[in-house]
């Protein structure tokens, strides 16, 4: 059915599950829910328009006050858009690693992107952005402890996909974390509504943090003291960061993780480009990552089983990222046949 919005803001969420028919085994439904169908692209969008709406209510942001946030970039780009079409000054605090398109994304939407050194890592830009926020009076959403990110997931993402799974049954939903909001915010309704799902969180290969077991040093406002021993650099942007987010905590502490799986970086980089090239779906790098974490999962699972992975970004996101290190911009010895195929219009 086909939608009238009365601004950008409507059109957040209510994204597709779309099953992928070539990557998985045989007998196994491979589906994904693909928040690239978000107006910004991705499932930051939906913790975006929740945290602003919650704060709007509760009376902590006044209008035209200045939203301030820490963020590897889709929480920005979310963010810069919800503020622009509600009339908010935003301010992004970012780790100068992460892509560049991500930073032009905000300045374009008129948010203003301010970078922290790469090796203070995110505990560095989380604490600019509480100095930032405590000097100048500014709304930091703190989307790491913010339950309305969570709650937002519960009313929208899991509700929809109980709606996507209304006629089969659904027997494992496959995560990462970033914040961990889509963890719990689904993983609870998923346990309450559909009991018999399991719960399938993904993690790098080469920063098992959950794994580990070692337990996350903490502020007394939930925020991270620092980086936790497990964390190294891994190329999956917007999973993991350098600690266990308390929302991601709070997620295992109410048991919703039947089962924490390791994926290597290598084989998200693998998946997405096949998700791209055999599926026609184009998604970021932890895209790829969870549905290499699904790959593994369908090949365990029973016959018959009902697998769905969450994409979390698109592809169009990673140009500068190893993600496109193997698409070059000229053309190579097969493409220059093709052109010699035909005598008109050459190079030669
Ligand atoms: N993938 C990407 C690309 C993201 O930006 C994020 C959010 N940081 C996630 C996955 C994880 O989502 P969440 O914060 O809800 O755990």
């Amino acid at each position: 059915m086909s939608q009238r919005y009365e601004n950008i803001l409507g059109a957040i969420g209510h994204t597709p599950v779309i099953k992928i028919n070539r990557l998985g085994p045989a007998g196994i439904n491979l589906y994904a829910k693909a928040e690239s169908f978000n107006p910004l692209s991705s499932v930051k969008d939906r913790l975006a328009l929740g945290v602003i709406e919650a704060a709007e209510k509760s009376g902590v942001l006044k209008p035209g006050q200045t939203v301030v946030e820490a963020t590897s970039g889709n929480t920005g780009i979310g963010l810069a858009m919800v503020c622009a079409a509600k009339g908010y000054p935003f301010v992004c605090v970012m780790a100068e690693s992460f892509s560049i398109e991500r930073r032009k994304i905000m300045r374009f939407l008129g948010a203003r992107v301010v970078l922290t050194p790469a090796a203070e890592k995110g505990s560095g830009m989380i604490n600019k952005a509480k100095e930032l926020a405590e000097e100048h009076g500014w709304f930091l959403t703190r989307q790491f402890e913010n339950e309305a990110n969570a709650d937002m997931h519960s009313r929208t993402t899991a509700v929809e996909i109980l709606e996507s799974f209304a006629d089969i049954q659904l027997d494992y939903w496959v995560t990462g974390f970033g914040t961990g909001g889509t963890l719990k915010g689904v993983g609870r309704v998923l346990r309450k509504e559909s009991p018999n799902t399991k719960i399938i969180v993904c993690e790098p290969d080469n920063a098992q943090l959950i794994a580990s077991g070692v337990q996350q040093e903490r502020n007394t406002d939930g925020s991270p003291a620092g980086s936790h021993p497990s964390f190294s650099p891994h190329p999956v942007q917007g999973w993991t960061p350098d600690f266990i987010p308390q929302l991601t905590e709070e997620a295992l502490g109410l048991e919703l993780a039947n089962q924490v799986l390791p994926v290597n970086g290598n084989d998200a980089l693998v998946a997405a480009r096949n998700l791209a090239q055999q599926e026609g779906i184009f998604a970021g790098i932890s895209s790829g990552a969870t549905v290499a974490g699904a790959l593994k999962i369908c090949a365990e699972a029973p016959e018959g089983s009902n697998v769905l992975c969450m994409l979390p970004d698109t592809g169009e996101r990673y140009l500068s990222t190893p993600l496109f290190d193997e698409v070059e911009a000229d053309m190579n010895a097969a493409e220059q046949e093709i052109s010699r195929s035909t005598p008109n219009h050459q190079f030669s």
